[in-house]
């Protein structure tokens, strides 16, 4: 999105993805309505809104059994007053293939960067590995968008903040069957919570843990295992 509105304004920018592509499953799927709302602003909701997503104007939770209204969309102040569901790798695609429109924009696939440059105390630039060889480019910003495990934070010596999250969560997939009901964002019983998402097909799930406790919990572990290759 930063390379998108960098090119936009006619600034020379460069996307650097170590991957071969942006396929990433068990990622975010929720498109915000405030996300709706900068692709309005970007003028490209009409044709964002002609790939393949679902509209959630209500999420409801099954809470020991009983169907609970937990969020209304429809009376925000936005343009979309829905959620919309769609792939991360989707969402991406459609976004770098607009971003390509711009003469300024490039996105170079199985780029990984591994190493930054520097001037004395200045960052100037980024080594790059790639399928035919190293390579170093130069830039006057250096955006770090990679992630959690950020080479770019690490080797810029900027100190992480953590804030700590009491929860992980174990996704798989369930295969879905005609006769299931309509979408529920979570199942909540007796302190468990399970969150389900339609992806046509199947469902991907989540299912809520105590932080770390996934390697203490065999019946859990091969619970989520086995499902995982269902
Ligand atoms: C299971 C799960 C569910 C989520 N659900 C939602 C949701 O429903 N809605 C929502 O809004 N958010 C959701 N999120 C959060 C959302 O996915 C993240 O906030 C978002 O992906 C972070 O974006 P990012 O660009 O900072 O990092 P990432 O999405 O991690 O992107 C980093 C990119 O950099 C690439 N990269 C890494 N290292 C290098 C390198 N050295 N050189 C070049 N490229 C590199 C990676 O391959 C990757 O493509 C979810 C996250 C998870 C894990």
């Amino acid at each position: 999105m930063a390379g998108y509105l960098l090119a936009r304004a006619g600034v020379p920018v460069i996307v650097l993805e170590k991957h071969a592509d942006f396929f990433r499953d068990f990622r975010g799927d929720t498109i915000h309505p405030s996300t709706l709302q900068l692709m309005y602003e970007l003028g490209l909701l009409e044709e964002f809104l002609k790939q393949p997503h679902q509209e959630v104007h209500e999420l409801r939770a099954v809470i020991n059994g009983q169907a609970v209204p937990i969020a209304d969309f429809t009376k925000l102040p936005t343009r979309c007053k829905f959620i919309a569901f769609m792939p991360q790798w989707d969402f991406l695609n459609f976004l770098s293939t607009h971003a390509k429109k711009f003469p300024t924009f490039q996105l170079l696939m199985e780029h990984e960067v591994v190493d930054l440059t520097f001037d004395q105390q200045r960052v100037t630039g980024v080594r790059v590995k790639t399928p035919r060889g190293e390579l170093e480019i130069c830039a006057d910003l250096i955006i770090g968008a990679d992630g959690r495990h950020s080479i770019v934070q690490a080797r810029a010596g900027l100190e992480r903040q953590d804030f700590g999250v009491a929860i992980d969560v174990l996704w798989m997939r369930i295969a879905k069957k005609q006769d299931d009901p309509q979408q529920s964002l979570g199942y909540f019983q007796q302190g468990k919570l399970l969150v389900l998402l339609d992806r046509g097909d199947y469902w991907q799930c989540g299912f809520v843990i105590p932080k770390g406790s996934f390697d203490d919990n065999q019946s859990t572990r091969s619970a989520a295992i086995s499902k995982r290759y269902r």
